[in-house]
């Protein structure tokens, strides 16, 4: 018995599993301690292995936006089962949710599945390169985009400063292949494309980031950046693999307007299984393979159950008021977290768009990288502990996203502003 609470468990995961875990985020590194093993989730609420209930602000980062265990993904996900968990060929449920990706986001004319949100910018890059013929890549400072090689890329200041990777075994050629740009910096951008923009494929960014915490565009700096790409023959890649059908039902590009040249899917699109997707320009597309030469292929991509999971999912968020509903989850959020912690007489930024929102221990305003970096990681995990004795699962680090559901209601607002009075107070 000892061996199968949180603790036990992660003792025995050190033995086998890098860093006891699956993925680096996981491990509690950000606000300290062990990470919590969970045995079961039910709408806004998770159990763990040693019987302890949280309001769950996680949300499987992001794809659980209508919270765990819901009812008509889970019995979507046993019927397609039922039926088999692979054919490893072409089934209707495929073309069902391409159809449907498309009619909620205009510029998907076509669409390729994949199983992870990686998989979708990987390809996605790959597509934009071969396409324009061209190699460069441009990316902004904290934007994450999956673990690939070209993405973990950290450029120094100014524009001119050739990528250098960020982890070992990402080699140095490939790297200087990236290069990196501040957020919401249009005058930046600019300058790059003036110096490098023939060779530039794409500009990958997240619309609005979710992924050094929450922060917003600019006014303008998205269409800026659509405008210098076109000019300059180079695609514009939205990474909404967090935003796409979070934000709005046609994701972060409804909201603001904006038709970019290829969108990268992924999280709720697979409705808590794994999904992944890019898409686009019906010219563009037409280069994947095998309409086209840009080779992209997946054993299990389109997979039955997965698909399933997804159609249910994007289904249920066609039911009338339910973007509304999440706005209005994300504001009682807001203002109650800035109540308290004014209250307490801690300094704060919130940043929040809908229902992605992450809340920052600096005065702020927070609205790119190092804006970020200035928050205290320290507090925060204090608060984040503070939070978990609460009852409370908020993202284990500073520079994530926290998720509101359509499974929160005016209960678990309230569970969770009682918690964050008393964690600000012992701050
Ligand atoms: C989560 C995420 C990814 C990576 O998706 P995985 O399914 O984890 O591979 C890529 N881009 C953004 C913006 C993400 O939030």
């Amino acid at each position: 018995m000892e061996n199968s609470g949180s603790q036990g468990l992660f003792a025995r995961a050190l033995q086998h599993i890098p860093g006891g875990v699956n993925s680096p985020v996981r491990a509690f590194r950000g606000v300290g301690g062990t990470p919590i093993f969970f045995r079961e989730g039910a709408g806004p609420w998770l159990t763990d292995v040693d019987g302890n209930r949280y309001v769950d602000h996680v949300g499987s980062w992001g794809p659980l936006i209508l919270g765990h265990a819901y009812p008509a993904v889970v019995r979507a996900v046993m019927e397609a089962a039922q039926r088999g968990t692979s054919f490893g060929a072409p089934h209707a449920g495929e073309v069902e949710l391409a159809e449907l990706v498309s009619r909620r986001m205009p510029s998907v004319e076509m669409l390729r599945l994949t199983s992870s949100g990686t998989e979708a910018t990987l390809a996605a890059v790959r597509l934009a390169r071969g396409f324009t013929g061209r190699e460069a890549l441009v990316k902004f400072e904290g934007c994450y985009h999956g673990w690939g090689d070209s993405f973990l890329v950290k450029a120094g200041s100014g524009v001119e400063t050739l990528g250098l990777p960020d982890s070992p075994g990402v080699p140095k050629t490939l790297a200087q292949l990236t290069l990196t740009l501040p957020y919401n910096n249009l005058e930046a951008a600019k300058a790059l494309f003036a110096a490098e923009g023939q060779r530039i494929a794409a500009v990958i960014l997240e619309p609005v980031v979710g992924n050094m915490g929450v922060l917003k565009p600019s006014p303008g700096f998205l269409q800026g950046l659509q405008s210098l790409a076109r000019a300059h023959g180079a695609l514009l890649i939205f990474d909404e693999v967090m935003t796409g059908f979070r934000l709005a039902p046609g994701g972060a590009q409804e909201l603001y307007g904006l038709k970019p040249d290829l969108t990268c899917l992924g999280k709720v699109i697979g409705g808590g299984l794994p999904v992944g997707a890019y898409g686009g320009r019906r010219d563009v597309m037409q280069h994947v393979a095998p309409a086209g030469p840009v080779y992209q292929a997946g054993t299990l991509s389109g997979n039955p159950l997965a698909v399933a999971a997804g159609l249910a999912c994007l289904k249920a968020l066609e039911e009338p008021g339910a973007y509304a509903r999440l706005e209005a989850v994300g504001r009682a959020l807001e203002e109650g977290l800035l109540a308290e912690a004014k209250a307490a007489g801690v300094s704060v930024t919130l940043n929040r768009v809908g229902s992605m929102w992450t809340l920052f221990f600096t005065p702020g305003p927070v609205y790119d990288y190092p804006t970020a970096k200035t928050a205290s990681v320290e507090r925060f995990g204090r608060f984040f502990h503070a939070m978990l004795e609460g009852g409370v699962y908020l993202p284990p680090s500073q520079f994530e996203a926290a998720f509101a559901s359509l499974a929160m209601g005016p209960d678990v607002v309230a569970h969770t502003l009682e918690a964050a009075r008393k964690a600000f107070r012992s701050l």
